[in-house]
């Protein structure tokens, strides 16, 4: 049988066909009036995808780079701050601050849980530059409740910065950016946004900018200023990458256009449908007796699951990919071969899903030995969505 290639991973994620064709037909220099035009499109259209009044600037940089900036710019050597961590990307925040020099206070979750609120209650000072958080952190499919983190600034350190890691948060989590306080919410472009690595944006709040004048940090290509003064121009400071910023717009031209050209509800409907996928998905693994690695606080950016006792996660990733060509991830670090990962964060739809649980009946019944009857994991995510569309 012929297979087709298919990406279930939290990022890289599906790419847009829309987008794809105005990545080819991005042969265009970045001083030029048409570029200028198309920038200025997409830093406006960044602005309602994120959700803000906030300057949204974009970088040419993966992910990180847009959290190596936030840090750069935010801190001096011998800042205290406070990182929320609860998996691999909580432990970058960590790396990265002590990379800058900063003294790091942590608050710890185990791996497949979100943070206890009243220990970063007690952990949360004053004195704190910034506290540094995921949205939802991907190693583990945790969902963070960044309100009542922001709240707890509010009440206890007002000063203090927050910095929101969305990077799959977006497109998958509804964020107030700017009636809860986030200062800096960064977004990267392999994930909700349907394009390839290369592109992370980012909000920065007024707090944020008149922070960064008394931040002495090094910084040089991610000087957040320079870039700002810069897309005032509509151009970035460096050569930025033209054909993923053409892919970009054309993914929020899709977006919107999944709500009647509205792009703040087709950013509402997206996270929506990310929703209910990973709804269908839990339901569609419980009913073939996996265990949620994240019962308590799931994330709908992926769903991570752990396979019975016994039995290694490598095998279904493996087996998923030579049969079905379709590509889920694994565990990251230490949960490597317990858990496996499936997203649900950009351009899915319901009918992934379903071919997806699909495919996964066959492994476990045929891979893991699993008593499954056909059809299953597949009617118990059918019941979530004809739930979710009743309304
Ligand atoms: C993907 C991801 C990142 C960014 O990683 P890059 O490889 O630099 O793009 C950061 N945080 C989270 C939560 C992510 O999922």
């Amino acid at each position: 049988m012929i297979r087709k290639t298919r990406l279930f991973t939290p990022g890289p994620t599906p790419l847009l066909p829309a987008a794809q064709f105005a990545m080819a037909a991005a042969d265009m220099h970045h001083r030029t009036p048409e570029f200028r035009a198309l920038y200025q499109k997409v830093l406006a259209q960044l602005k309602v995808f994120v959700g803000t009044q906030n300057d949204v600037l974009l970088l040419s940089c993966s992910g990180t780079g847009a959290m190596e900036a936030s840090v750069s710019n935010l801190t001096s050597p011998g800042d205290r701050v406070l990182v929320l961590t609860a998996g691999k990307f909580g432990e970058r925040w960590v790396a990265l601050a002590k990379a800058f020099g900063c003294e790091v206070d942590v608050v710890e979750a185990p791996y497949g849980q979100t943070f206890d609120l009243a220990q970063v209650r007690k952990a949360l000072k004053p004195e704190h530059r910034t506290v540094l958080m995921q949205g939802t952190e991907t190693s583990t499919a945790v969902r963070h409740d960044v309100e009542a983190v922001a709240k707890l600034i509010k009440e206890v350190a007002p000063e203090t910065l927050l910095v929101v890691d969305g990077i799959t948060g977006l497109g998958t989590t509804h964020f107030d950016v700017d009636g809860w306080g986030i200062d800096i919410l960064i977004g990267g472009s392999q994930k909700a946004v349907m394009i390839p690595p290369g592109l992370a944006y980012l909000s920065v709040s007024d707090k944020a900018w008149a922070a960064m004048e008394k931040s002495k940090n090094p910084r040089y290509y991610f000087d957040l200023r320079k870039e700002r003064k810069n897309a005032a121009k509509g151009e970035s400071a460096y050569t930025p990458a033209v054909a993923l910023i053409a892919g970009l717009g054309a993914a929020l031209d899709y977006i919107a256009g999944q709500a009647g050209g509205d792009l703040e509800k087709g950013r509402i409907a997206l996270v929506n449908n990310a929703q209910v996928n990973a709804e269908a998905t839990r339901a569609g693994l419980l009913a073939l007796g996996f265990t949620l690695f994240a019962p308590s606080a799931p994330a709908a950016a992926a769903t991570a699951v752990a396979v019975p006792e016994g039995m290694d996660s490598s095998e279904v990733v493996k087996a998923l990919k030579t049969r079905f060509a379709s590509v889920i991830a694994n565990g990251q670090g230490e949960m490597k071969g317990k858990i496996f990962r499936v997203a649900h964060l950009g351009f899915f739809d319901y009918l992934d899903t379903v071919a997806l649980l699909g495919a996964m009946e066959h492994i476990a019944k045929d891979t893991l030995k699993l008593p499954v009857q056909y059809g299953q994991a597949v009617a118990a995510a059918q019941q979530v969505y004809a739930n979710a569309v009743k309304g």
